[in-house]
């Protein structure tokens, strides 16, 4: 590298930085108005009873239909909306909706349905948390026990006395805590133990190489034993293959959620699913979700 050279691919790095940060900039600017402007959407995964079904409810999962950029994922705009507290409205409106939703269902009959709802650590730990989501599930005359809150592991380790106050008073109210991403944070045994979850979603990490890899079958069985003990519902996300399937059925896991059994998809499209083949095994290419 010439002295020159390295002058210039620096410039050319902050010119590329100054492009993102504007980028970044735009995005936080629309994402703001994104709410008002009612471009969020709530697809919807379902989860299957092991090992083939029947559905027992869904996970919801935000996306945002930008003007111009087409269905965004949640890993496009999540992190910023976390970074600027946008994440607070942003999932109060998916609450909101996600539980609109299902009181639909069980007026449609699917009163066994239960809606899931991902809820980030800034989220976790406001103050109101409990106050909001009693107005909510007041509003939509949902059970409570038909509304499942999903929380990281490494969310709910971050402060585990203050998660358990509020797990506890979640589920005085009737409401269910899920574990999510389990065995990729770092739970203390005794905590976990604390916590009044009823639920335990084995990070999909371990669950690609199941089949093939004897390390991960050794966790995914532990953790499903560990579930058992602590008499926590087990499921496993990211399920993509008939063998993942059997695998954990056999070992005793509860709940089946994947791209096997089901892609995130449109009130419309499970409207469509319920009223010819479902629970199917192979979800059509054309319900391939197109987000970016
Ligand atoms: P998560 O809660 O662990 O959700 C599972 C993610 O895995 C979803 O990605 C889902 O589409 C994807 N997935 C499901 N089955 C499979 C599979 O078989 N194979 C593969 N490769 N992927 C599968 P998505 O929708 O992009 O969401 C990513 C993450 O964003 C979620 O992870 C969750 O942490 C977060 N998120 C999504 N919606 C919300 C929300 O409304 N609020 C908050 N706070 N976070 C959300
Ligand atoms: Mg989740
Ligand atoms: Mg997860
Ligand atoms: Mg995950």
């Amino acid at each position: 590298h010439t002295k020159n050279s390295g002058r210039n691919s620096h410039s050319f790095f902050q010119k590329s930085m100054n492009a993102n940060a504007q980028e970044q900039l735009q995005l936080m600017h629309d994402l703001r108005l994104a709410i008002e402007r009612n471009e969020l959407r709530l697809h919807y995964q379902p989860k299957f009873t092991a090992p083939s079904g029947p559905v027992s409810g869904f996970e919801a999962l935000v996306r945002w239909e930008r003007p111009g950029s087409g269905m965004l994922s949640p890993a496009v705009f999540l992190p910023l909306a976390e970074k600027t507290g946008l994440i607070l409205p942003m999932g109060e409106w998916v609450l909101n909706e996600a539980c609109r939703q299902l009181s639909e269902w069980h007026r449609q009959g699917h009163q066994e349905w239960s809606v899931a709802v991902n809820l980030s650590a800034l989220q976790f730990e406001q103050p109101d948390l409990v106050e909001k989501v009693v107005d909510i599930i007041t509003r939509h005359q949902i059970p409570a026990e038909k509304l499942t809150l999903e929380v990281t592991e490494t969310t709910a380790m971050l402060n585990p006395d203050v998660s358990v106050a509020i797990l506890d008073q979640l589920t005085d109210l009737g409401v269910k805590a899920s574990i999510d991403d389990f065995g990729t944070g770092y739970s203390s045994l005794l905590y976990l133990k604390r916590l009044p979850a009823s639920e335990l979603k084995i990070d999909r990490a371990f669950i690609n190489e199941l089949t093939t890899n004897n390390e991960d079958a050794s966790i995914v069985s532990a953790i499903i034993a560990l579930g058992q003990t602590l008499n926590l519902k087990v499921v496993a996300e990211g399920v993509e293959t008939v063998e993942q399937q059997a695998f954990l059925s056999r070992l005793g896991c509860d709940t089946l959620q994947g791209f096997l059994l089901g892609r995130p998809m449109t009130p419309a499209q499970i409207g469509d699913r319920i009223s010819s083949d479902w629970p199917g095994h192979v979800i059509p290419a054309t319900e391939l979700e197109d987000v970016k």
